[in-house]
């Protein structure tokens, strides 16, 4: 309920303004958001790599309206690619893009077109791209762009969500040799007949997914900060045989940090999700949704003002 109320609010123009407008702590944005701008993704990437995590960036920003908005994404992920390889960060870092900021709500062709050219300066500077999922009306398209990508990079990565009833299919169809698929739970709000609605048949999906994914051809990265499926994903990577270069764990930045330190001492490779940009508001309100203790920082966070 709780969870249904937050993601509503994270589409609300209104109450956007209204958290925008409050003298919300900075601590509370930037333990799960790396800063606003291009630096601030480089300096996060360095601290991350200094402890043995990877990352991937995601510049924030979604449901573009115009083909110029559109552009300024796509030309921050260009600034953001040169300046990683300036700095020499590629062999750690890779970006993470949601499509619905490259245009793909009025023009899915402008939309691969703009992910093309990050795909290309990404593949250019020695590292790669992961198409974000975001809500299941997209999915087709997503996942549409994604193959056409696959086809000119074949490292661009899948988004797929347990709690869709398509996504084992789908995992089915992507654990093929090359191919780089995130499983996560799923963020958005989605109805019944498209996602299971209850925490258990969304984890059982997990786990069903994970099994595919990890008995595939591909290369699996399992997001998710659930100790329960982490735990799994150890068991069935000794299961299935897989070494450390061939999964990864991967986890959003400021949550469970002391989880991040300690898969890397397991000697697992893990990527952190780093989101940075001004645009937060979307992304930390479903961060909140996630986690009601999340929900209090925030609250004491403001309280304390
Ligand atoms: P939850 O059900 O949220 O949490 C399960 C358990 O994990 C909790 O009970 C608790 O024990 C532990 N836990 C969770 N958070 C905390 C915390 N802050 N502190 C301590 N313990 C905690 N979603 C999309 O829809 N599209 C995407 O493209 C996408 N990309 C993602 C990329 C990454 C790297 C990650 C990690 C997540 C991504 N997500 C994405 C979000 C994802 O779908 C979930 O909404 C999010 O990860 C929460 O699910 P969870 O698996 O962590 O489990």
């Amino acid at each position: 309920m709780l969870r249904s109320v937050i993601l509503a609010a994270s589409r609300s123009g209104k109450v956007e303004k209204f958290v925008g407008s409050a003298p919300v702590s900075r601590d509370v944005v930037r333990r799960f958001v790396a800063g606003t701008g291009t630096p601030d993704a480089l300096r996060v990437t360095g601290e991350l790599a200094g402890s043995g995590l990877r990352t991937t960036l995601d510049y924030l920003g979604e449901d573009t309206l115009t083909p110029e908005q559109a552009s300024v994404t796509r030309d921050e992920y260009l600034t953001l690619l040169a300046a990683l390889r300036e700095a020499e960060l590629t062999g750690v870092a890779e970006v993470s893009v949601k499509l619905s900021a490259l245009g793909q709500a009025f023009d899915e062709d402008l939309a691969e077109t703009n992910a093309r050219a990050i795909c290309a300066a990404a593949a250019e500077a020695g590292t790669t791209v992961t198409l974000d999922m975001e809500d299941h009306t997209t999915a087709d398209s997503t996942l549409t762009i994604l193959n056409s990508l696959r086809k000119d990079y074949p490292s661009t990565g899948a988004v797929l969500q347990s709690y869709l009833r398509r996504t084992e299919q789908d995992c089915r169809e992507l654990a093929t040799a090359g191919s780089r698929v995130r499983l996560c739970k799923g963020a958005y709000s989605e109805p019944e007949h498209v996602a299971y609605q209850s925490a258990l048949d969304v984890d059982k999906s997990y786990v069903r997914c994970m099994n595919v994914l990890m008995a595939g051809q591909g290369y699996p990265m399992l997001a998710t900060h659930d100790p329960r499926l982490i735990a799994i994903g150890e068991d069935r990577a000794r299961w299935f045989d897989r070494g450390p270069d061939e999964f990864e764990f991967q986890l959003l930045y400021g949550v469970r940090p002391e989880e991040q330190r300690r898969l890397v001492r397991e000697g697992y490779h893990v990527r952190v999700y780093v989101p940075y940009g001004t645009e937060w508001y979307g992304y930390l309100m479903r961060r909140l949704a996630e986690r009601p203790a999340n929900m209090m920082f925030f609250a004491r966070a403001l309280a304390s003002k």
